[in-house]
């Protein structure tokens, strides 16, 4: 069989000792083995988020959390504002209309990143507004929100602020509670190089008081639920015993490495690619570019379908198109989690190879000689 790169924004590559670890003999979650390794997987989610508050662990996938984050904290008599530029925010507007919560989309080009402006004049426009939520990288424009500066505006304003960092936490900088953001939720298999299956939410005192004040139609996705059983470190309901196993192992080594190394190793994967697409002749879609997955549009006359199946085919390297709109005009890099300099100068290669292929005009070696260049910069 081939050897397969994953380069897709989820689900990402997983390290070999994360697979083993996860292949081990069942056991059972009503234990205090469970129990031991649910606390070390909270304290390790605590400094991956950078929050003392609480870290709850759902099984199923990133939307689980989010949707329970957005349900549990616009209860009746709360608004909404939801900044969508693109897919995956979108979606959070689709709960809020599922769960008839009362809310407000506020639509920015895709490919730009919410900034405090944006949301500052929005709350100015509704007094009714005490909710906000954000993608803080939108993966499927690639493109990243002022986070930080927008947590500045929400708590002047008193609103909360939820934010959607699944793919975000554990490949951008992020301080949720220096920053001062309510609720925080990634999933397993994007930066957490896991496969898909668990969805993490971080939880703040504000948050929880907003939680504790009303009640919604939920079950499963419970947050209050959650945070009973975590009390002794257990699961409302049977938790997905061999992600938490691999989850850990990860986590461990994240902490070993450290979270602002692992930060300035995704950026640098971000800046080479970036150059090598411009030496290329190409184009960065995202006017605000995030450092954790790039999107990069297909030049005229290339066939976006043929090239992707070309990348996978031929040299083994599985890429992302478009989603919506951007369906056949870009394609994504994922730079998040297991992935390297050679992996990422693998799939420049076979970009370049494959354009080749299709009778482009570019020379073999442009993109990977840019790429290098950065990485000899970050080497020192
Ligand atoms: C992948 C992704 C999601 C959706 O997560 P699922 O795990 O597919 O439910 C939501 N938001 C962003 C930004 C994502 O990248």
């Amino acid at each position: 069989m081939k050897k397969l790169r994953l380069f897709t924004p989820g689900p990402t590559m997983v390290p070999e000792d994360v697979l083993l670890e996860m292949a081990r003999p069942m056991e059972h979650h009503r234990t205090g083995w469970y129990r031991e390794m649910h606390k070390e997987l909270h304290e390790n989610l605590q400094y991956l988020f950078q929050t003392t508050g609480t870290c709850l662990t759902f099984t199923g996938s990133g939307t689980s959390a989010m949707e329970a984050c957005i349900v549990g904290c616009c209860p009746p008599g709360h608004k909404a504002l939801v900044i969508e530029n693109g897919k995956f925010a979108e979606r959070w507007a689709k709960v809020c209309e599922t769960f008839s919560i009362d809310h407000t989309a506020l639509s920015i080009p895709w490919g730009r990143g919410a900034k405090a402006s944006d949301i500052s004049a929005a709350l100015k426009a509704d007094p009714k507004i005490d909710t906000v939520v954000v993608v803080h990288s939108e993966t499927s424009t690639a493109s990243v929100s002022d986070v930080e500066g927008i947590a500045k505006v929400t708590r002047e304003r008193g609103a909360l602020l939820l934010v959607d960092g699944i793919t975000a936490v554990g490949a951008i900088p992020l301080r949720m509670d220096s920053w001062g953001i309510d609720t925080y939720v990634t999933g397993s298999q994007k930066a957490l190089m896991l496969p898909p299956g668990l969805a993490f939410a971080a939880v703040g005192d504000r948050a929880w008081e907003r939680i504790d004040s009303g009640k919604m139609p939920v079950l499963y996705n419970d947050l209050k639920a959650y945070r009973k059983s975590l009390e002794t470190f257990d699961a409302p309901y049977t938790p997905a015993v061999s992600l938490v196993r691999g989850a850990n192992v990860v986590l461990r080594g994240i902490k070993e490495r450290g979270l602002e190394s692992v930060w300035s190793e995704t950026t640098t994967l971000a800046r080479a690619t970036r150059a090598a697409v411009v030496a290329l002749g190409m184009k960065v879609f995202a006017t605000d570019p995030v450092d954790s997955v790039t999107a990069i549009c297909i030049p005229e006359g290339v066939d976006e379908a043929a090239l992707r199946k070309t990348m996978r085919s031929r040299y083994g390297f599985q890429v992302a198109g478009g989603q919506g709109e951007l369906k056949g005009n870009i394609i994504r890099f994922s730079h998040m989690g297991y992935v390297d300099a050679f992996d990422t100068l693998g799939v420049i290669a076979a970009l370049e190879l494959t354009l080749k292929g299709q009778g482009q005009s570019v020379t073999l070696g442009d993109g990977l000689t840019a790429a290098q260049a950065v990485f000899a910069e970050a080497a020192g």
